[in-house]
């Protein structure tokens, strides 16, 4: 009879007896080495995307096979619960955000148990509940006392539509994302956290990192931008009597500068608009521009000359116009950058829109003439047209540059951090509430630690923008805790980068009366293996990165990396389809069809809707001819998705575990195709067929065959040490192949008792079905890993070819360093080759050891 697995039968009861012995669960007495695989949590959007599905899938294979391996495995689930998009469901469903997050997590909890994920799931969080974020509240008020919190004025993107605080990355060509209104630039108090207190820590401690992608440390590197340079000023030319401070990195090239520009919130730029109408129209425009690096980047550089001018510091004759410019931010070292046109490419975009000067003063051998067209020189070389430095290297020439300027008093060298102090306060209601009251007369007092968790209300409305804790009837009004006078709570809510900068600490350890306890954390971190997408390389690291070392600063923990191995592993993609919209009724009857000259609007097409023939692909709804187009990111509004829930009802959890693990490399993007996943079905198909081939009766040795599955054991297990998944899938492929190709034997029974074992990180509940019908008693899940015979690593036999003058004629099989004489023995003996040379004798003799033996006759 055909074997059949069923997945719809076998995946639930699995499940269930996994949940019902807590298979999973990580006891923290444990004696065994330890293990924490940890996959970045997700925000409960409502379903659980593919996306997921590779990366949970990945962090499994690892945790079931650390667990098989001898570790005790923590391996844990959570919800990072608090954001916008709760809001905006609220808004535009009418649903309170804790309902809808509350469902979205249940959801989510149903279908990552379908998919049959070894997670210890009674550690379960979800940052929206008090019992968490009560915890980060107190983590919070330490960071205050230990003055790692301050408060102080900054800029904001204000919505005056929504009127709310948006971050840069809400801010669209100027515009609200939402209300698409223009954008104001106002002042608030807000809260920061002083990450920059740790800048040389964190840029230092990548270097440990060396179980990081690269890619990432320099992403760190980068957005952390520690430059050490010369901060110096420019004196006026009179009238104008202000001095202007600016930081360079080049000092090098200070000879190479033709201009001044300045912020347009700078003291100077604004004396200037006090007297000058047109400067104060251009200082608008600028504040109507986006304030990230990549808008700056990009925005045309717009300046304004004020007409003032400063005088080079090393030459009193030598005069700089200052321009405003809208590049230039206050809010960046001091608000105010010296312009060298030749070797910075925004200044060399600025000069040639003012007609300002532009001189090369570095140089690569030969180049000193050579001048700069349209792109600026950034490569290193020696000074040119620079005086005193001529000759020197940039780096010769920043020393000496600097040595003067500090020597005649009008310059530092100085290392700055383009990192900025990380401001957590959000004009929002679904976040964590700051734990402080302000009070008329005390300033702002933190809330007692004994009143914690301040609770955030869940009577509230959103049927007016803005945040519902400042119109609360009753939740802000409290008594000062410090003099008990009338004051109120602070509305605004943490940053929810706060609450992901923890929670694999908490996930080690969760009291009721503290945020964790140390000892217990300490045994499990750092976190072994992170995985998740390399959209959270800059931030969500850094945070959590600062984070710790902010514990271990306030001597709550013992270190300060909480990854040790970090991984990004690659997207899921899919064809994308696109059709033309279908004619409208009214076009039917007016044109029969489209109207003349519409070129026709397309539209995106799920796979679903499209059926598949032998004349191409056509939409299911319409008959019209569908267009296949780029194999792209999984998007909602490509349609280019596929659901999770509706493959593994097709085929079942593993087939689509194991087609998240084969085919692609797991730092790659994997094409999601129907003959993929088809093919996983069939495979898993196939080994449930190969697992009822033991044969009782079956006795003897095969040794090729020993040595073929000691050898993928030992390499499987490499490949998943290294997540190379799709090497250790290739090679199952191999081992099944193997397997199904030799004759009954004992060796036979014994691959195919472990070939179970070594799928069962992959494809669990196969793993575990198949063990069952083998009669071995206990769950797969808390068997051992083989045992690799080292003995059978090595190939001790070789196979000779045996040639008469040059032409194969027949093979021996020897052991591996067999001796020249014997082989050539053994060749002149082998039945092809006797009946070649019949009776002739051999002139010559060429041996070639392990490989072959030429007869010349
Ligand atoms: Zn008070």
């Amino acid at each position: 009879m055909q074997r059949r697995f069923n997945p719809l039968e076998a995946d639930a009861r699995w499940q269930a007896i996994w949940d019902d012995k807590q298979s999973f669960r990580a006891d923290d007495a444990s004696e065994k080495p330890r293990s924490y695989v940890l996959e970045m949590f997700p925000y409960p959007s409502g379903r659980i995307h593919i996306g997921h599905v590779r990366n949970y899938s990945m962090g499994d294979v690892l945790a079931r096979f650390r667990r098989m391996t001898g570790h005790e495995v923590l391996h844990p689930m959570g919800w990072d619960a608090f954001g916008m998009p709760a809001e905006n469901a609220a808004m535009e469903k009418k649903v309170h955000p804790g309902n809808w997050t509350r469902d979205n997590i249940a959801n989510m909890r149903a279908q990552l148990k379908k998919l049959g994920f070894a997670i210890d799931w009674s550690r379960e969080l979800a940052t929206c509940e008090p019992d968490y974020y009560g915890h980060e509240q107190a983590l919070f008020l330490d960071m205050l006392e230990a003055g790692l919190v301050y408060r102080k004025e900054s800029a904001v993107n204000w919505d005056p539509v929504d009127m709310t605080v948006l971050a840069n990355e809400q801010v669209i060509d100027g515009k609200g994302w939402r209300s698409g209104a223009p954008v104001e630039k106002r002042k608030l108090s807000q809260w920061f956290l002083k990450i920059t207190q740790f800048g040389d820590d964190l840029l230092d401690g990548l270097k440990s990192l060396d179980q990081w992608p690269d890619k990432v440390r320099t992403m760190q590197e980068n957005w952390i931008g520690r430059s050490k340079g010369l901060q110096f000023h420019f004196k006026p030319v009179a009238p104008f009597d202000t001095q202007i401070e600016v930081y360079s990195t080049r000092p090098d090239t200070i000879f190479g500068a033709s201009f001044v520009a300045i912020a347009a919130d700078h003291p100077v730029a604004q004396a200037v608009a006090a007297g000058n109408g047109e400067a104060a129209d251009f200082i608008a425009l600028c504040k109507a521009g986006g304030t990230t690096a990549a808008e700056l980047e990009t925005a045309e550089k717009l300046g304004f000359d004020t007409g003032l001018t400063v005088t080079h510091p090393f030459d009193p004759e030598w005069q700089l116009p200052v321009f405003i410019a809208n590049f230039v931010l206050m809010d960046y070292g001091t608000g105010a950058v010296m312009g060298v046109p030749a070797h910075d490419q925004r200044d060399l975009d600025f000069a040639r829109k003012y007609m300002l000067p532009v001189e090369r003063v570095v140089a690569a051998e030969g180049d000193e003439s050579a001048p700069i067209h349209n792109e600026a020189y950034s490569a290193p070389g020696r000074l040119v047209n620079s005086r005193f430095l001529d000759g020197m290297t940039v780096e010769e020439a920043k020393a000496e540059v600097i040595a003067r300027a500090e020597a005649e008093g009008w310059g530092t060298g100085t290392t700055v951090f383009r990192l900025r102090d990380w401001g957590v306060s959000r004009q929002r209601y679904w976040g964590t509430p700051i734990p402080v009251i302000h009070c008329a007369d005390c300033g702002p007092v933190p809330v007692p630690k004994a009143q914690l968790p301040v609770v955030l209300p869940e009577d509230v409305t959103f049927d007016i923008p803005g945040n519902p804790l400042d119109r609360h009837p009753t939740w802000k009004h409290v008594d000062c805790p410090s003099c008990g006078k009338a004051a109120v709570r602070e509305t605004d809510t943490l940053d929810t980068f706060a609450d992901s900068s923890w929670y694999f600490i908490r996930f080690a350890s969760q009291p009721k009366d503290k945020p964790f306890d140390r000892e217990t954390v300490e045994k499990w971190l750092p976190v072994g293996q992170y995985i998740g997408g390399v959209e959270h390389a800059i931030l969500h690291l850094l945070y959590a990165r600062f984070w710790t070392r902010a514990l271990q600063h306030m001597g709550q923990l013992g270190f300060a990396e909480p990854f040790t191995g970090l991984f990004t592993q690659g997207m899921v993609t899919h064809e994308t389809y696109t059709v033309r919209r279908p004619p409208t009724e009214q076009e039917r009857e007016h044109f029969g069809w489209y109207p003349p000259g519409d070129d026709g609007i397309i539209e995106w097409r799920s796979p679903d809707q499209v059926v598949r023939t032998d004349g191409g692909l056509f939409d299911r709804e319409t008959g019209l001819k569908v267009k296949v187009g780029r194999v792209e990111k999984m998007s909602k509004s490509k349609k280019n998705v596929v659901d999770p829930d509706d493959i593994i009802a097709q085929y079942g959890a593993d087939a689509v575990r194991w087609f998240m693990l084969s085919d692609s490399p797991p730092e790659r993007d994997l094409p999601w195709t129907e003959s993929g996943i088809e093919g996983s079905w069939r495979f898993v198909n196939r080994l449930w067929r190969l697992f009822g081939q033991i044969e009782a009766g079956a006795e003897g040795q095969d040794k090729p065959l020993d040595r073929k599955l000691h050898q993928t054991i030992d390499g499987i297990a490499k490949d998943i040490e290294a997540l190379s998944f799709n090497k250790a899938v290739a090679k199952i492929y191999e081992l099944a192949n193997a397997v199904e190709k030799a004759a009954p034997s004992a060796s036979r029974n014994a691959a195919i008792r472990a070939l179970a074992l070594l799928v069962a990180p992959m494809t669990p509940h196969l793993a575990e079905e198949a063990w069952a019908d083998m009669g071995e008693t206990g769950l797969i899940a808390d068997a051992a890993w083989p045992v690799v015979d080292p003995a059978l690593l090595v190939d001790d036999e070789v196979t000779i070819a045996c040639q008469v003058m040059g032409k194969l004629r027949d093979t021996i099989t020897v052991a591996k360093g067999t001796a020249k004489d014997e082989l050539e023995r053994l060749a002149l003996a082998a039945p092809n080759v006797v009946r070649i040379l019949d009776g002739a004798a051999p002139k010559k003799i060429i041996v070639v050891p392990d490989r072959l033996v030429n007869i010349v006759i």
